[in-house]
């Protein structure tokens, strides 16, 4: 039945994540969430370390989609300056962003890593499609009520520490 909602990987931030983590196990690219995991929900356009870190991917030879459940929009505007493979509205934990990505980027999923905030969407919908997980820990602590509940919840599943 796979890993249901445990990621491979927990880390306090995707800026901590060490490339060679991902190399050692085969990982040629990487899909990432934008809300909270690359920046806080109020934050339209990327900033300096956003694009500092997909660079380091890419230089890495890690290739880099955006795989989000947010609206075309928010999707567009955040990736104008990236100009990265982007899937706006992907229904996450559905495996079809994902998969679509993948075949973008020309993946398989035991050479794909998810990276995101959340055990429901993200690490869910990774678990499911077969690729590596990475759960990360939300950057903004003003979220919304009904995200702050599906927290108490990750919490209880998710025992570890992330590691620094
Ligand atoms: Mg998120």
């Amino acid at each position: 039945m796979g890993r249901g909602l445990q990621p491979d990987l927990y880390i306090k931030s995707i800026f901590s994540l060490d490339v060679n983590w991902l190399k050692e196990r085969g990982i040629k690219g990487v899909l990432l969430d934008i809300d909270n995991t690359l920046v806080t929900h109020k934050q339209k356009i990327p900033d300096e370390k956003v694009i500092e870190l997909i660079k380091h991917f890419q230089e890495n030879d890690i290739k880099v989609a955006i795989v989000s459940n947010a609206r075309k929009k928010r999707v567009d505007l955040f990736n104008e300056k990236l100009g990265l493979y982007a899937q706006y509205r992907a229904f996450k934990p559905s495996n079809k962003g994902f998969l679509k990505a993948m075949s973008e980027l020309k993946l398989i999923p035991e050479e794909t890593a998810v990276i995101g905030d959340q055990l429901f969407t993200d690490i869910r919908g990774g678990n499911r499609t077969g690729l590596t997980t990475i759960l990360v820990e939300p950057l903004d602590e003003n979220e919304p009520i009904t995200v702050r509940v599906k927290r108490i919840f990750e919490k209880l599943i998710v025992k570890n520490k992330p590691i620094e």
